[in-house]
């Protein structure tokens, strides 16, 4: 079967990559950074952890 290949390990990117997987699809994730996150990247420097993404998911109003 074909590979495809998703590129960028955001939300974006592994929510597309995980149901191609899960769809029987060979897939590779390539990702520029270190890790995965995207937008929702942290990192640790000086013994602190800083969040740059996305701090609440709730909906807000009804
Ligand atoms: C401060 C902040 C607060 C937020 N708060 C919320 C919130 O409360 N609720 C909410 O729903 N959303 C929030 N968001 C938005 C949410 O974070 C983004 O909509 C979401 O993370 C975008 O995901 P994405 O996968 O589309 O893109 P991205 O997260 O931008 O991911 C793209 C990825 O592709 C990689 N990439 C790009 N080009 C290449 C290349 N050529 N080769 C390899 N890799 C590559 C990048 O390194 C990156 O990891 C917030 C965003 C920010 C910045």
């Amino acid at each position: 079967m074909t590979r495809t290949y998703v590129i960028g390990a955001g939300f974006g990117g592994l929510a597309l990559a995980i149901r191609l997987q899960a769809a029987g699809i060979p897939t590779t994730l390539l990702e520029q950074r270190d890790k995965p996150g995207g937008r929702a990247y942290a990192w640790q420097e000086q013994g602190f952890t800083f969040d740059a993404g996305p701090g609440d998911h709730r909906s807000y109003g009804d």
